[in-house]
């Protein structure tokens, strides 16, 4: 459920009328809207009632400082990825104490920043990443509170790029080899073993893969909390969004229309398969939802610049591209396109939603059917909050887009669009071409 709907044939995002977003600050510009992420936050912890719960929102998701506030407002840590990231929770005044850092390869600055701020534990994939923790900890004379990534070696039946707990990709340490790291984790004088970890990919439909791994993982957690001790099972992140159905399914009816079987993965299934494997262990269970918490809280404001009618094909070029948008080409990934003024008298059209830069991947839809939008009409991007800006780009010397925020009737501007100037701060031409 979220908070995007028409009224009055206009999309609102909350009680926001998104064509005026688009008015003040131009486009393409990500709206993302404050009670749709506070509901997830809210429904995924009361699905899991019952278990001693920490939220570690997975930051990479959407890491606007805006955003952050709001999740460490409503009581959520962090999964951090980079030096970077531990920066900007610090930047939003968040929580860094109870917050994890996960990553393949974390530089010796990274773990000392981690260190220096008070990390709550380091997410290891490698045990040449323990030796190295050792090390930048002995060097600040503290211990490096530590889990271990196991990889469980199951199928997420997810897309390629997404799939992690499968063997033969770069994350975690393979179940079979978990016990041999702890054992050497343990020896180590500046590391202290606080809890483990896994997570098995992203945009999971279903939630067989995740009971998979818990059990699978289970017996493990179990032993290492009668040898060392250990705190906390943390079970990662990956629950599916809805792409396909995007605004409908803001409403209740939508999801009672489902049939039985063929129902999306919702917290309230994930928590009831989940809390009776998880509640005997007695450990402090960790999540770290990126997608699930803000997928569905934003989109993606753009304005037809034209219809071009072809022979047989349709083009519909709007002002976002796959700069501001990388998910479609990246990962052939479906948006939802909607108008932002319905108009059901119009005719429908069938297109390919495009974008103007030099390349055939430049595509959001292909064969897209559509009401008719003419140049100057303004569409919205659906499902657009996760993977959306923070994965965007500057190709084809196209500035970031901006970034708003809404919140019940008041919305703000949370990242000024980038200027020209600013992109090319950096630039210079060197003396010997002068
Ligand atoms: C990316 C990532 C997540 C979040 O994944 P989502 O699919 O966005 O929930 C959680 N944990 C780790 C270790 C990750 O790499």
């Amino acid at each position: 459920m979220h908070h995007f709907r028409y009224v009055s044939q206009r999309l609102h995002c909350e009680s926001v009328d998104l064509a005026a977003v688009a008015q003040l600050y131009g486009t393409p510009t990500y709206v993302y809207s404050a009670a749709t992420m506070a509901d997830n936050y809210a429904r995924l912890l009361k699905s899991l009632a019952g278990l001693d719960v920490q939220l570690c929102y997975a930051m990479k998701a959407n890491s606007n400082l805006a955003v952050l506030r709001h999740f460490a407002n409503l009581g959520s840590a962090f999964d951090l990825v980079s030096g970077g990231e531990i920066r900007r929770v610090l930047a939003a005044k968040a929580d860094v104490r109870r917050s994890v850092f996960a990553g393949v390869g974390k530089t010796e600055a990274e773990i000392a920043l981690a260190l220096e701020n008070g990390i709550f534990a380091f997410h290891v994939e490698s045990e040449p990443e323990l030796r190295r923790i050792n090390h930048v900890a002995g060097k600040l004379g503290v211990k490096a509170p530590i889990a271990i990534r196991v990889n469980p070696d199951v199928d997420a039946h997810t897309h390629a790029k997404i799939t992690t707990g499968k063997s033969g990709n770069k994350f975690g340490i393979p179940l079979r080899q978990a016990a041999a790291a702890y054992e050497a984790a343990a020896k180590y004088p500046n590391l202290t073993l606080r809890g483990v970890q896994m997570h098995i990919g992203s945009q999971l439909t279903s939630v067989g893969p995740f009971v998979e791994a818990v059990q699978k993982v289970s017996p493990f957690v179990a032993e290492l909390k009668a040898k060392y001790g250990i705190t906390y099972f943390s079970i990662g992140g990956g629950m599916g969004i809805i792409y396909k159905d995007a605004l409908a399914s803001g409403e209740a009816a939508w999801w009672d229309a489902q049939p039985a079987d063929q129902r999306p993965l919702t917290p309230e299934t994930y928590g009831a398969a989940l809390v009776p494997l998880l509640q005997p262990l007695g450990l402090k269970i960790l999540l770290e939802h990126g997608r699930f918490m803000v997928g569905n809280a934003g989109v993606l404001l753009s304005r037809v610049e034209h219809l071009k009618r072809g022979a047989g094909k349709n083009f519909l070029v709007v002002d976002a591209a796959m700069n501001d948008l990388v998910r479609p080409a990246m990962y052939d990934s479906f948006h939802e396109i909607v108008p932002l003024q319905r108009d059901t008298a119009r005719a429908a059209l069938v297109a390919d939603v495009v974008g103007p830069i030099c390349e055939s991947g430049d595509c959001f839809a292909k064969d897209r059917q559509l009401q008719e939008v003419g140049e100057g009409e303004l569409i919205a991007l659906m499902s657009a909050g996760a993977y959306g800006y923070v994965m965007a780009n500057r190709y084809n010397t196209r500035t970031m887009a901006a970034e708003v925020l809404v919140q019940g009737s008041a919305f703000e501007l949370v990242n000024a669009r980038e200027t020209f100037e600013q992109m090319i701060a950096g630039e210079k031409i060197p003396v010997f071409l002068k």
